[in-house]
C-alpha cells in the first residue's frame, strides 16, 4: 500500500502516521523528519535546509525532490510500501512526486487529507513535543506519555520542542501550507484519490476513521 497524508502543519499527521505505520507495516517518509535528521547530524543538505526551515519556508524542490527520491529507491519501499508525510507541499511536488512513484514502479493507492479548523492548529503546535530517540510525538495537554517523562513507544527519557513551532515561524507555516495545498488536493481529487478525514476529534476517534478507509482500499 502506498499512501501520502496531508493536512496543514499541527492538523496531526505524524501522529495518525504512527498508527498507520504500526497497523499496515508500510514505512513512514516524514521529509520534515529526514531534514531534522540532516541538520541534527549538521550534513551539507541539513545546513542548507536549516536556513529555510528556521524562517518557516519551504526547501527548495529540487532538494527535497533529490531526498525523497533517494529514500523512496531503497528496497524496502518497494518490499513494505510508503506512506509519505510533509511530500508532496506544492503542485510541483505532486507533479515530481508522481514521476517518481512512476520511475520506481509504485501506485498510489489513496491520499489522507486531515481536515481541521486553522484556528486550533497553534494550540497543536506550541503544546507538541517530541522522543529525542524515536521522534514520537505527545501534547503537553492532549497526549501525555502513559508514564510521565517516559515514550511509550521506545522508553527513551529525553524529549524536545522543535526550533520551528515557535509562534512567528507557525503563522508563516500555516499561511505557505494553506495555499499551496489546494491545488495539490485538486491534482489528486480528479485522480479519485483523495480520502477526507475530520481531524477536530479526538486522536483515537481520527485513528477510527483513518482506519475505516484505509481497510476500504
Ligand atoms: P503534523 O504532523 O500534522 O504537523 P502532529 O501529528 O505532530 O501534526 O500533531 C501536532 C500536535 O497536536 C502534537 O502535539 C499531537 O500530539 C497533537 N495532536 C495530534 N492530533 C490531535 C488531536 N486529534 N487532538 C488533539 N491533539 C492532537
Ligand atoms: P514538517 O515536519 O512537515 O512540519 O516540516 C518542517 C519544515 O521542513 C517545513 O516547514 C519546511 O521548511 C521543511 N519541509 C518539509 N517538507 C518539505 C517539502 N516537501 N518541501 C519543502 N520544504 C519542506
Amino acid at each position: 500500500m502506498n499512501l501520502l497524508i496531508m493536512g496543514l502543519p499541527g492538523a496531526g499527521k505524524g501522529t495518525q502516521a504512527e498508527m498507520i505505520v504500526q497497523n499496515y507495516g508500510v514505512k513512514h517518509v516524514s521529509t520534515g523528519d529526514m531534514f531534522r535528521e540532516a541538520i541534527k547530524n549538521e550534513t551539507e543538505m541539513g545546513k542548507l535546509a536549516k536556513g529555510f526551515i528556521d524562517k518557516g519556508e519551504l526547501v527548495p524542490d529540487d532538494v527535497t525532490r533529490g531526498v525523497v527520491m533517494e529514500r523512496l529507491s531503497k528496497e524496502d519501499i518497494k518490499k513494505n510500501g510508503v506512506l509519505m508525510d510533509g511530500y508532496p507541499r506544492n503542485i510541483d511536488q505532486a507533479i515530481a512526486t508522481d514521476e517518481m512513484f512512476a520511475e520506481l514502479g509504485l501506485n498510489l493507492d489513496a491520499v489522507i487529507n486531515i481536515e481541521v479548523d486553522p484556528s486550533i492548529l497553534v494550540d497543536r503546535i506550541s503544546g507538541r513535543f517530541i522522543c529525542c530517540t524515536c521522534g514520537a510525538t505527545y501534547h503537553k495537554l492532549n497526549k501525555l506519555p502513559k508514564v510521565e517523562g517516559v515514550c511509550d513507544i521506545c522508553g527513551g527519557h529525553e524529549f524536545y520542542q522543535r526550533d520551528d513551532d515557535k509562534p512567528e515561524t507557525v503563522e508563516t507555516r500555516i499561511k505557505i501550507n494553506e495555499e499551496l495545498s489546494t491545488p495539490i488536493l485538486e491534482h489528486y481529487r480528479k485522480l479519485g484519490l483523495v480520502k477526507d478525514i475530520n481531524g477536530m476529534g479526538g486522536i483515537d476517534d481520527i485513528k477510527s476513521s483513518v482506519k475505516a478507509v484505509l481497510d476500504n482500499l
